[in-house]
């Protein structure tokens, strides 16, 4: 996964808070928000604590850890991840929001896990979209859209019609850090701006290598095809979801 080659390291954060050094590097870094992340609860590498500590010292404000779910594991993963939530959000500056990435879960049973996940206490529903690197069943994007989820992660070829549904329904549509889905990054940004449709960026980060830096995070924006300057433009976007949901930062 991208991302390495621009992982902050640890002297800049010992750098003194009273020197205009690190007043440069507080307003580099400070900000940032990542609404899709996968912890050891699927295929991630790390224990919840240990992933939420390692978006804490690279300066973000907010993390969700949004492990893939069906119906086999969706009330193992959504209660602990609540618990392990409310415990850090007493303790940490970063804020942790509990949620789910439901995955390849077929189109037909994607409103009724979407509910369930709410009812569970997840609280930001991504569906796992329509990644022209997997077989996404067709129609994943819109049943997520309908299903009135938070998020369509690297939804691919997504269609004009279902773009304009997400921009009606102020569904958030996904520019994606991860390598392969990243490859849809174009065609969503251009037929979002076309529609008006909400853009949100994520890592979908399973490991340590793959939580991005702002430096990296503008890199994907620009290659995405977007404006220079358009991710804060999608952190704004992101902060927004964060409000709607109840963890304004
Ligand atoms: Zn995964
Ligand atoms: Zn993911």
């Amino acid at each position: 996964m991208p991302g390495v080659s621009g992982r902050i390291t640890a002297p800049s954060a010992r750098a003194s808070l009273q020197s205009p050094w690190a007043f440069a590097f507080m307003a580099w870094r400070a900000e940032m928000i990542d609404l899709h992340t996968h912890s050891l609860f699927s295929d991630g590498a790390l224990i919840p604590s240990e992933l939420v500590r390692r978006f804490e010292a690279l300066g973000y404000t907010a993390v969700a850890i949004t492990d893939h779910a069906d119906s086999s594991n969706l009330d193992h993963i959504v209660p602990r991840l609540v618990h392990v939530a409310n415990d850090l959000n007493q303790c940490q500056s970063v804020k942790v929001i509990p949620g789910v990435e439901l995955t390849h879960v077929p189109p037909s049973l994607i409103g009724s896990l979407v509910e369930k996940a709410r009812a569970l206490g997840a609280k930001l529903v991504v569906i796992h979209g329509e990644t022209i690197v997997e077989p996404v069943a067709p129609g994943t994007n819109r049943a997520g859209l309908d299903a009135s989820a938070d998020i369509i992660a690297h939804p691919g070829l997504i269609s004009q019609e279902e773009v304009q549904l997400a921009a009606k329904k102020g569904i958030f549509l996904e520019i994606s850090g991860r390598k392969g889905h990243c490859f849809g990054n174009g065609h969503v940004a251009r037929l979002a701006k076309e529609a008006g449709a909400r853009l949100i960026l994520d890592s979908d980060g399973h490991a340590p290598g793959d939580f991005m830096n702002k430096e990296f995070a503008r890199k994907v924006v620009e290659g995405a095809g977007l404006a220079s300057g358009a991710l804060e433009d999608l952190l704004s976007n992101s902060r927004l979801l964060l409000k709607q949901i109840g963890f304004p930062v």
